[in-house]
């Protein structure tokens, strides 16, 4: 490409310096299309529930209009279909606002056998209105990280809320209806390379065929939409699980047997 210019001493050819550069767009290629993926997922899962919210506008404005019965059907209809906005949003916000704080790591000192025990208190409603037993099964009075309470909290409840949605819902004798949530110690994690506080989740249910965990935490990743859908799922609860685990420099594990359950293991480094 660049023409010699002269010759050296020992007579040899010598070529003008000449700077190629090359960059890699691969990367940002990518970034934009995992942007319009997202940006057309969520206009997808909005249009849903709005559709059907303006039909049935339409319907009580016009036939349903004087039809008290329908009209009571149609309502509870709309207010389920709002609900599913509002989670919707709810999750959107709470992952953007991980997904922003992802550099910086939360300093409190949280002690897990308290957090957990908060948490399952007020998932207790929910868990018998599904009619699955929630257990805690730790050795210690103490487990202590540095963490985000709230962020922590949020881990624990998508993984139970999960747990209850898609494993307990069992015969209430067969035991298959329990989800347990286990806090130990891990005296060195190979990826940490230190102690790791140990939080999971474990659930009898069904289980993951091991074809989808690689992309479980994807966001609207969904094993089965319908059901997902039927059971108020957004699709965003474990990408949001796996963005505050990186925020807190941690590991999640997520194994599964077909027909024995599901196990979503937290690993927190420990001071
Ligand atoms: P969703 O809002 O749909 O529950 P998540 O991101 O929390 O979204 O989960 C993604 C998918 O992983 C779910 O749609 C479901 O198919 C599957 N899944 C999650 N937890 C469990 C579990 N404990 N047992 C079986 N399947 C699960």
């Amino acid at each position: 490409v660049a023409p010699f210019e002269g010759r050296a001493t020992d007579g040899q050819a010598r070529a003008r310096p000449l700077v190629l550069s090359f960059e890699d767009v691969s990367q940002q290629r990518a970034a934009g299309q995992i942007r319009r993926d997202f940006v057309a997922n969520v206009s997808h899962e909005l249009r849903t529930p709005l559709t059907a919210l303006t039909g049935f506008i339409d319907t009580l404005q016009g036939a349903a209009r004087d039809d008290a019965a329908a009209r009571d059907r149609f309502l509870a209809i709309m207010a389920r279909e709002a609900g599913r906005m509002n989670r919707l949003v709810e999750d959107l916000l709470s992952l953007s606002r991980v997904e922003a704080e992802e550099r910086m790591r939360p300093l409190d000192r949280i002690d897990l056998v308290a957090l957990s025990r908060s948490a399952m208190a007020s998932l207790l409603p929910l868990a018998e209105e599904a009619g699955a037993r929630l257990e805690l099964e730790t050795s210690h009075d103490s487990l202590v990280v540095r963490g985000d309470a709230d962020q922590l909290t949020q881990v624990l409840q998508n993984l139970v809320e999960n747990g209850v949605k898609y494993g307990a819902r069992g015969d209430k004798d067969s035991g298959a209806n329990v989800v347990t949530i286990r806090l130990g110690v891990i005296a060195h994690e190979p990826v940490l390379r230190q102690a790791g506080a140990v939080m999971e989740v474990a659930d009898r249910g069904p289980g993951i065929d091991p074809l989808h965990l690689p992309r479980l935490t994807e966001r609207f990743y969904r094993v089965d939409s319908h059901r997902s859908r039927e059971m108020g799922g957004t699709g965003l609860g474990l990408a949001i699980v796996k963005h505050i685990v990186n925020r807190h420099r941690g590991r999640l594990r997520i194994t599964s047997e077909k027909g024995q359950g599901s196990r979503f293991t937290v690993i927190l480094p420990m001071e």
